[in-house]
């Protein structure tokens, strides 16, 4: 994952869009594959980010940090109510 504002620029559409710089290749992938993207955000060192895609359907991810299952780990969650894990 990048920092906000690390990114770079892919022409899509007849635009430059601004893409995290970490989720860059993917998202050109995709759309060079038909999976045309709406919007993205890699989350930024948050436990999840998505990807918008025109059809409707996104693409969720989660930090590897995580478990998969549950979406937010035991650890994770304990921390964001102020306890210690
Ligand atoms: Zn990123």
């Amino acid at each position: 994952m990048c920092k906000w504002g690390d990114t770079k620029i892919l022409y899509l559409d007849g635009k430059n869009r601004v893409i995290d710089k970490c989720l860059y290749k993917f998202i050109k992938m995709l759309n060079d594959n038909g999976f045309e993207t709406k919007s993205h955000c890699c989350g930024h060192g948050g436990p999840r980010g998505s990807i918008l895609l025109k059809d409707g359907r996104a693409i969720i991810f989660v930090n590897s940090d995580d478990d998969i299952f549950p979406f937010w780990s035991k650890k994770k969650e304990l921390e964001r109510q102020g306890k210690k894990p």
